[in-house]
């Protein structure tokens, strides 16, 4: 049976995921999580949703974007 990367737990319901070229197998999404979701280059947290790209960066929201001096990001469709 795999066995998840992050806790080593050896669970027949493991999964893969693929990213960037590096797979690695997890007994749940909560591992997944911890092991590949980017955080927040302003308030740290996980980003679990689409997040905001800028420049380099990646945020939660927009919010955060602009605290980091990200222009022209808005949360709201126009
Ligand atoms: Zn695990
Ligand atoms: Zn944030």
């Amino acid at each position: 049976m795999p066995s998840c990367d992050v806790c080593g737990n050896d669970y027949d319901k493991a999964f893969r995921v693929t990213q960037g070229g590096k797979t690695m197998t997890f007994d749940s999404f909560e591992c997944a999580i911890h092991a590949l979701a980017p955080r927040c280059a302003h308030c740290g947290c996980r980003i679990l949703g689409h997040g905001v790209e800028a420049g380099s960066n990646i945020y939660c929201c927009a919010h955060c974007a602009r605290h980091s001096g990200a222009q022209g990001i808005s949360d709201r469709a126009a």
